[in-house]
């Protein structure tokens, strides 16, 4: 992160003011400049799937027209496509039009685990687990800041629902905190070096995110190594100060002066040193003159090169969850009926701050026609009011009477806007009744049903028997329809598997119990029992589980490798796997790698994501696709020694379709180049003994001095055997009969630990 100017020299040059001003926004979108020093003002928007730069008269939450802009999929979508690169090209595009409208930063992407499907801003999150979400927003943030424009990670941290947003308090034990909320941004601070992250409302363990100087300074500045600055979400400062001396540097949107003259009093009063103003002018000032240093005036974006890229981003964002009889792909020839209001009034973007004005935005019913050709009649019926719940006897007549004499039909139903969005979780996870009515109407009368679905997050279906084929579009962006008609006509191949579990039920959901809290109080109670962490691990039924998602070909695996079968947690361990297109169709698979700790103390998963990759592969080719995993594929957070542990013993490497469909797998042995030392004392247990030579030996030579024998000890051995694990070393005092006393226990305790620590 480098510039040649002298930012120390010029942080000298500024006065009291100037600097605790730079610390907050000159509006809702500028940073403030100080012109007698050339500093300038730049601008930050959102995001994060598409520019919402407001115009002039600018509210915060988008209620006034923003510029035009391509509105590219959201985040659920995104993650289902599960393409590193392609989501590097749109974050590279999504540059290139904040470069267009002098742009400094973009407000995104946000990496916040879903921890629940019901928080009302799932479709701007990527998914539940933190390897894949964190590995997607590190290529948005390659993208676009490779265009010289920066990024802002949010909402850092464990910001996992919309209910009492700016109030909640986030109680996370540390071991879930590491290896779930704050994995899934870790990730990408350390691969992508976003120029900003944005702390969340809410307060994590008892302190709000934008003053928990744990979370900004001791583990993103300082164990992370992130280098650019944080700034507070829109009006979540509760204390100025505090957060300034926590690690965050820009309060936004402007306090109107109350923010900078809070510090300017701390400062004066030596309650806030002014080294740490200065720090944090100099965080600030770096990526100012770095959003300077990479303006590239004059750029104009090309909306139909943008709008082909949102096309084929939404393609790959598509899941086909179901696909009886060979369904789709549709053929080019009979009667479609085309039905569901979502078809003329598609969902294609999320409710609130990330809701952008496209460029402009396909219809689906006459993509569907313009892809169909001349070869098929197509009708279109509305089906159900998309504003109402309550069915219409008139409009199910009329798809009723279409869906009959048509060959198939494909309905396009989900979540109208009012069902979810920023600000609000939902209570349920149903789609509006008039919907659910009319599929199951339409299928009495076609058997050849497709259902395509746009939501932001997973949906209940009561009715799944009812349809042939069912399409997750997620919300796909202004190019939905054209994505639509691609996957459903066959001219690409379905390639988008699941990021997140559908549960057959919310009840199944592990934080279903504590979700959304007792007031602001949020237990996170199933710990780091999230998604499929927690499905797979009780093995409950889901509706589509996590990895999941078809295609018009099949893929077959062999040849898993491993390059060693014995490593320790310092070495790298390389996997190898080859997959083949065994179908008649080109098609992208998505090779899955999760890693099992087979011999375990801790609780763990069953099976945890370390590794995927998407490959392209014509009829009949080809690839090896290779990993490497290091230490953290294989490690849990020891919260008792703060840092991350392998538990040496056996690891199973799975390669999967899905987190349910585990084809291929190898067992490898890990060492740990950390052992834990063993320290004991007069509570530790026969069994804690057990795990050392010295232990053992001392064991058996006391077993004797027990009245544990002869006749008694066989017939009950089970139970006194668990009962002697289980007993504690000041214990065979009182059942030695007095042979064993509490100098030798000392003497033994004594000889035990410096045995271990030689
Ligand atoms: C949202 C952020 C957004 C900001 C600016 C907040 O309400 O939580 O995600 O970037 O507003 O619009």
């Amino acid at each position: 992160m480098g510039n040649n100017r002298d930012i120390k020299a010029l942080i000298k040059e500024m006065t009291l003011e100037e600097k605790a001003g730079l610390c907050s926004g000159l509006d809702t979108w500028h940073t403030k400049g100080i012109e007698r020093l050339g500093i300038p003002s730049v601008m930050v928007t959102d995001g994060p799937h598409g520019l919402r730069k407001q115009r002039a008269s600018a509210d915060h939450l988008g209620l006034f027209n923003s510029v035009p802009a391509t509105c590219f999929p959201s985040a659920a979508g995104v993650a289902s496509s599960w393409n590193r690169e392609l989501i590097e090209r749109m974050g590279q595009a999504l540059g290139v039009e904040c470069q267009a409208e002098n742009v400094a930063v973009l407000l995104g992407p946000g990496a916040n685990i879903k921890r629940s499907p019901l928080c009302g801003r799932n479709f701007e999150y990527f998914s539940e687990d933190p390897y894949l979400s964190s590995e997607m927003a590190a290529y948005h943030i390659k993208g676009v800041q490779s265009e010289g424009v920066g990024t802002s990670l949010k909402h850092f941290a464990a910001n996992n629902q919309e209910h009492r947003r700016m109030t909640s308090d986030s109680i996370v034990d540390e071991r879930t905190l590491r290896e779930i909320y704050l994995a899934s941004f870790e990730g990408a601070v350390k691969q992508s070096q976003p120029w900003t992250v944005m702390c969340s409302y809410n307060k994590v363990n008892g302190e709000f995110a934008a003053e928990n100087e744990t979370l900004l300074t001791a583990i993103l500045k300082e164990e992370w190594g992130h280098e650019g600055f944080v700034v507070s979400d829109w009006g979540a400062v509760n204390d100025r100060v505090k957060g300034l001396a926590a690690g965050m540097e820009l309060e936004m949107p402007s306090s109107h002066g109350e923010g900078d003259r809070a510090i300017i009093e701390a400062v004066k009063h030596g309650t806030l040193p002014v080294e740490k103003l200065d720090g944090a002018v100099e965080r600030l000032l770096r990526i100012i003159f770095q959003a300077v240093d990479g303006r590239k005036p004059g750029t104009v974006f090309d909306p139909e090169a943008h709008h082909q890229l949102a096309r084929e981003v939404a393609r790959e964002s598509m899941v086909l969850l179901k696909n009886d009889d060979g369904m789709l792909p549709l053929k080019r020839t009979g009667k479609l009926a085309v039905i569901g209001a979502l078809a003329k009034e598609p969902r294609y973007q999320g409710s609130g701050s990330s809701q952008i004005n496209p460029t402009r935005l396909e219809d689906i019913s006459e993509e569907l026609a313009r892809s169909a050709g001349d070869g098929v009649k197509l009708t279109y019926a509305q089906g159900y009011e998309l504003n109402l719940d309550d069915s219409s006897a008139e409009l199910t007549k009329e798809a009723l009477e279409q869906a009959a004499q048509a060959d198939a039909a494909v309905l396009f139903a989900g979540l109208p806007k009012r069902y979810e969005s920023e600000g609000f979780d939902r209570k349920h996870l149903r789609m509006p009744a008039n919907q659910v009515a009319l599929i199951e109407a339409v299928a009495a009368v076609q058997p050849n049903l497709i259902v395509v679905l746009s939501n932001g997050a997973p949906v209940e279906m009561p009715w799944l028997g009812s349809a042939k084929a069912v399409l997750e579009a997620y919300l796909g962006g202004q190019a939905l329809g054209g994505a639509i008609a691609d996957l459903l006509f066959g001219d690409a191949s379905p390639s988008g598997k699941l990021a997140e579990t559908f549960p057959v039920r919310l009840s199944d959901n592990p934080s279903y119990l504590f979700y959304p809290g007792e007031g602001d109080k949020v237990e996170y109670r199933e710990g780091i029992f999230v998604g499929y962490r927690y499905y797979d691990k009780k093995a409950i039924e889901t509706l589509f589980p996590f990895g999941h998602g078809l295609s018009y070909t099949t893929f077959e695996y062999s040849e898993l490798a491993v390059d060693k079968h014995e490593l320790t947690d310092a070495e790298k361990l390389t996997v190898r796997v080859k997959v083949r297109n065994t179908g008649s169709v080109a098609g992208k698979e998505i090779v899955q790698l999760y890693v099992r700790d087979v011999e375990t103390e801790v609780i763990r998963p069953d099976k945890e994501l370390k590794g995927f990759d998407k490959v392209e592969l014509a009829p009949g080719e080809s690839r090896t696709v290779s990993f490497e995993l290091d230490k953290r594929s294989f490690a849990y957070y020891d919260a008792d020694a703060g840092d991350w542990r392998v538990e040496t013993g056996a690891f199973d490497i799975l390669i999967g379709k899905s987190s349910r469909e585990i084809v291929l797998s190898k067992r490898v042995t890990v060492r740990s180049t950390t052992p834990q030392p063993l320290v004991y004392h007069r509570n530790s247990t026969v069994s804690d003994l057990m795990k050392s030579e010295k232990g053992k030996a001392f064991v058996q030579q006391f077993m004797s001095v027990l009245p544990f024998a002869g006749a008694a000890m066989e017939e009950h051995k089970e139970m006194l055997q668990a009962f002697m694990a289980h007993m504690p070393l000041r214990g065979l005092i009182s059942f030695s009969g007095g042979k064993f006393t509490e100098a030798k226990l000392a003497e033994v305790i004594k000889g035990l630990n410096a045995e271990e620590s030689n």
